[in-house]
């Protein structure tokens, strides 16, 4: 593939000697696991973010599960989400021991429908994950009120919305508690796993602290938090992160351009082409919804560029847990079916940007005599 969906190895080129300096650094030190790069990074993000706490974990699925732990979610407890963001929130719901209750999203932003929330509450909710799909941020000012109307806290996914803000206020310090992936394709990638747990709510922030590592409190090989586990960010990766961290809102700018470009170069094909990226939106894919999707696949890869699906298989509809209850979630299912992820990093030149908008153009050619 001449141009693939994401390249690291060109993202990551340029900062190649502040890189090796920093995991030298952390070599030297001889402490590689919860030191002061750690330290360091969780309060540089804290407050890069406007949020009064951060405590690194090992990933973003552990991120979301200690948070789901620390806000009560457990057996015989269920939490809401939507199935369409890749098993992530599922996976860390049911390991937390509770039950995932799906609801639909909206056909034009493909993020949680507020106006179906209400009506998937129950006296067993324990949380609500929401999640910043795609980079976009979800309707955060009608879902938060409406859970703490219940008294059910709101976890934010924001593994695709590092930087994302609304009004000036940054995804993830919205809710009681959020979730950060440092996975390397992310926004804010490490050279390896990384996550980190984030809110405004410090009393369950404290309890994530404890959590993530064996429910050990201040004092060490004293277990005070039931329901432990071993989820740490590493020195090296740490201290990555804190050299990429300076670059993110330049990086996330880059995106929405090219995103920018993108609607501008389709705009007349009959696609549904993602929103005109704005400050809460930091463009972590590009979703299109061709006409047909497979053929278009076919003629981006016949002019060596690459694309993905994200995600082809609904959450309820994952073949792990075909015994359960399947609930109809349409607009879901439809998405599921249709949509298509195009190159988007902000390595990408405005000429490689120019050459997948003639390839589309040219599949919506065909689309349209086939
Ligand atoms: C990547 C991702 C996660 C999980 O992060 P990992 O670090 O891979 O565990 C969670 N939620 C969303 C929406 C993601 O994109």
């Amino acid at each position: 593939m001449t141009l693939p969906i994401n390249d690291l190895k060109r993202h990551n080129a340029p900062l190649d000697a502040e890189l090796r300096a920093a995991i030298g650094r952390v070599l030297e030190r001889g402490y590689y696991v919860l030191g002061p790069e750690n330290k360091a990074f969780e309060q540089e993000f804290a407050a890069y973010l406007g949020a009064p706490d951060a405590v690194g974990v090992g990933n973003g699925t552990d991120a979301l599960e200690l948070a789901l732990r620390a806000a009560g979610a457990g057996p015989g407890r269920e939490v809401i989400t939507v199935a369409n963001a890749g098993m992530y929130a599922s996976t860390a719901i049911r390991a937390a021991g509770a039950r995932p209750v799906y609801v639909d999203v909206q056909a034009d932003s493909l993020l949680m429908d507020p106006s179906l929330l209400a009506a998937a509450i129950t006296p067993t909710t324990a949380a609500i994950v929401v999640t910043h799909l795609y980079g976009r941020m979800a309707d955060v000012e009608q879902i938060v009120p409406l859970a703490h109307q219940h008294g059910i806290p709101v976890i934010e996914d924001c593994a695709q919305a590092h930087g994302a803000r609304r009004h000036g206020r940054a995804a993830g310090t919205w809710g009681d508690l959020a979730a950060f992936s440092f996975y390397p394709t992310k926004n804010l990638g490490a050279l390896g796993d990384g996550g980190l747990v984030t809110g405004q709510d410090t009393e369950r922030l404290a309890r994530v602290r404890q959590l993530r590592q064996y429910g050990w409190a201040a004092q060490k090989y004293e277990c005070r938090e039931a329901g432990g586990r071993n989820s740490r960010l590493d020195e090296i990766q740490a201290a990555v992160l804190r050299v990429k961290l300076p670059h993110l809102d330049a990086w996330n700018q880059r995106r929405r351009d090219i995103v920018s470009r993108y609607r501008e170069g389709l705009q007349d094909i009959g696609w549904q082409l993602p929103p005109a990226p704005a400050e809460d939106d930091v463009a972590h894919l590009c979703v299109v919804r061709p006409l047909q999707r497979e053929m278009v696949r076919s003629v981006l890869q016949a002019h060596q560029i690459g694309s993905d699906v994200h995600y082809p298989i609904p959450d309820h509809l994952q073949p792990a847990y075909a015994g359960e209850a399947r609930p109809a979630l349409p607009v879901t299912e439809a998405a599921a079916r249709e949509i298509l992820s195009l190159p988007c990093f902000p390595e990408m030149s405005d000429d490689e940007v120019a050459t997948v908008i003639q390839a589309c153009r040219i599949a919506a050619q065909k689309e349209s005599t086939t």
